[in-house]
């Protein structure tokens, strides 16, 4: 095989061994890399019903046949397991130098089973592992762990780590790297601190085996070349996403209040022109040229990355004006090791909570109030550590929180995992995308909402379920396999015709769009078999947006009095389900499992479901 090493390392994390194994090639021309190889090795290997902070889960660490490589914004690797927070498939990609140097070690994926009894590193060189005690990290924050695993293993090794947030298994702890580098908002990092494994190191030595190395390095050239010229790149290096504040200020889609609004009074304090003129630094992730990662220092004065989602829901939807605070939570969140945006989600709905009276229990009759800084941070570091009542609460995060204590209608969620930042009340296109996104209310799989507020915003349309998702498959499919960073496309408009010349050169095999679009809609499918089997079943209510879009409606801005419709909704749906060939309650009919080669699933899926 060529651009695929074919292998992948097994790690079974409680007998300290390992093994590599030749994976079918079929599954690297099936499912490409990065998520749509996690799921397959997920659907095959995992026990079901497998305890997600248990042994039985798997961790898994996946690339794909273009990362790693030269070329557009290439360094990402994709982070997997089932998620503690949801229950489901989770996922999520960092930018990192690990995924140069698991290419280098010719690794497609690691899969970690098993659990340790004490705090490891496992240290990876070629293929060759070594698992090293960790007691002196454990309880380490990222940025400090990262520091002195740095200086014992180099500069340029590839190194993913866990904080306090993923020891503590909050149930939406992530894996970091590079300080600002962070992925698997669904609590990838607390299946890895239930594993007690605080980091992985790997580096590699072997060239990549490509199909066509020379006419890869032309056609990555052009591309790298193409992205500095397109018209949007100078702003975007000024703003990166932050440019989206004023943005979503203008459309009534940036959240403020726990999502009670889509504008903010104090917008201008945390837009992108007041992040330029507190910029300190610029950097992002490895082998991308238009990096977005953009920094201030926050209230301390510690540098703190910044992007929209995390700005907006530590700023806008917590009720704070100020960059410096948001930032500081940010930076809070990055050094602890959990989701920025969920953190965002969880004490918005806490702030909503506490002022109910639904936190009487837990906030000692101090009301939390929208705004205060001190308090937040109090309580997110409360949260990494569970150190209070309150932080144990709210580590499970606002879905978890509101099962125990009520106030489920006011938590921000799909599946359990946190909407990122948008405001739904006038979307129902970027509801259904939420609502259908693989993993749990996240965007990266259908940021449809640009599209939608320029193309009849209000209506429940079958083209809009259509958009929903066309961008499922590019974003969620392709690029989460690639796996390569969608933004060059998304932002500064790369032509999307440069990747299956890459995939070409890279691997030797020719995918037409029809064969990618369909590569995409298999893994989409292998995700929903894989919730069904979790689940021990299906409904619709799964994919319904959270309730407040539907019940309480906005009351400021251009906007005031939109709210989503129930009925269209479900029209909405319906039109989702029918184009994807998925039945009337969201399960893929046989007929649709067939032609997407999935018929290994029907016998398992029949244990659980009627198959149309
Ligand atoms: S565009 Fe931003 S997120 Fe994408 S690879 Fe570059 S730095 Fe990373």
């Amino acid at each position: 095989m060529k651009g695929w090493s074919g292998r992948l390392l097994w790690l079974d994390v409680t007998r300290r061994e390992s093994k590599v194994v030749n994976y079918p090639a079929e599954w690297a021309l099936m499912y490409l890399g990065g998520r749509g190889l996690a799921a397959r090795i997920m659907w095959e290997y995992m026990k079901p019903g497998a305890e997600p902070l248990g042994p039985d889960n798997l961790l898994i660490f996946a690339i794909g046949p273009l990362s790693g490589l030269p070329g557009p914004s290439t360094g990402k690797l994709q982070v997997a397991a089932k998620s503690p927070l949801t229950g489901g498939y989770g996922d999520g990609n960092i930018g990192t130098l690990f995924s140069n140097e698991m290419r280098k070690a010719g690794l497609d994926a690691i899969v970690f089973s098993g659990a340790s009894d004490k705090p490891v590193i496992i240290n990876i060189e070629g293929t060759k592992v070594d698992f090293e005690s960790a007691d002196d990290l454990w309880g380490l924050d990222t940025w400090t762990t990262e520091e002195r695993l740095r200086k014992r293993y180099g500069r340029f090794a590839g190194i993913v780590e866990i904080g306090p947030a993923g020891e503590n298994l909050v149930k939406f702890a992530t894996v970091i790297s590079q300080e600002g580098r962070s992925g698997g908002r669904p609590g990838i990092g607390a299946v890895m601190g239930s594993k007690k494994i605080k980091a992985v190191v790997i580096r590699g030595s072997e060239k990549a085996d490509l199909y066509d190395d020379k006419q890869y390095n032309v056609e990555a050239a052009k591309a790298l070349i193409e992205i500095k010229n397109r018209p949007g790149y100078q702003f975007w290096m000024r703003q990166g996403t932050m440019y989206t504040i004023d943005w979503a200020q203008e459309t009534s889609v940036l959240p403020a209040y726990n999502f009670d609004e889509g504008v903010f009074e104090g917008f201008k304090g945390i837009d992108g022109f007041t992040m330029e003129s507190m910029k300190v630094d610029q950097r992002g992730c490895p082998n991308c040229n238009m990096q977005c990662g953009n920094v201030v220092l926050d209230r301390e004065g510690v540098k703190s990355e910044l992007d929209y989602e995390n700005v907006a829901l530590l700023g806008s939807n917590v009720g704070i004006d100020h960059l410096a605070d948001a930032a500081y939570l940010n930076r809070i969140g990055d050094q602890v090791g959990y989701d920025t945006e969920s953190l965002g989600t969880t004490l918005s709905w806490a702030i909503e909570a506490s002022q109910a009276g639904l936190l009487k229990d837990y906030d000692g009759g101090h009301k939390l109030e929208w705004g205060d800084i001190k308090t937040l941070a109090d309580v997110a570091y409360q949260i990494a550590r569970r150190s209070t009542p309150l932080g144990n609460l709210l580590a499970e995060a606002s879905s978890g929180a509101c099962r125990k204590v009520g106030g489920c209608d006011f938590s921000m969620d799909v599946k359990g995992l946190g909407v990122s930042a948008y405001d739904c009340h006038a979307a129902p296109g970027m509801a259904l995308a939420f609502a259908t996104s693989p993993i749990g209310a996240h965007h990266k799989d259908a940021w449809v909402i640009s599209w939608e507020v320029q193309n009849d915003r209000f209506a429940y349309s079958k083209e809009k379920a259509a958009k929903v998702i066309e961008l499922q498959r590019i974003r969620g499919g392709l690029f989460e396999s690639f796996t390569t960073c969608r933004l060059p496309w998304v932002e500064v408009g790369l032509s999307l015709d440069h990747y299956p010349l890459l995939l070409y050169y890279s691997t030797g095999v020719k995918y037409s769009w029809d064969d990618l679009y369909a590569l995409g809609d298999r893994i989409y499918a292998l995700m929903r078999a894989i919730w069904i089997r979790e689940k021990g079943g299906w409904s619709r209510d799964y994919d319904m947006p959270p309730v407040k879009w539907f019940k309480k409606p906005l009351t400021k801005g251009p906007l005031a009095g939109a709210h989503l419709d129930y009925d269209k909704y479900n029209q909405l749906l319906d039109y989702y389900y029918d184009l994807r060939g998925w039945d009337h309650n969201g399960v893929p009919t046989r007929e649709t499992l067939h032609r997407l080669g999935l018929d290994y699933v029907i016998p398992e899926l029949e244990k659980y479901v009627r198959l149309g």
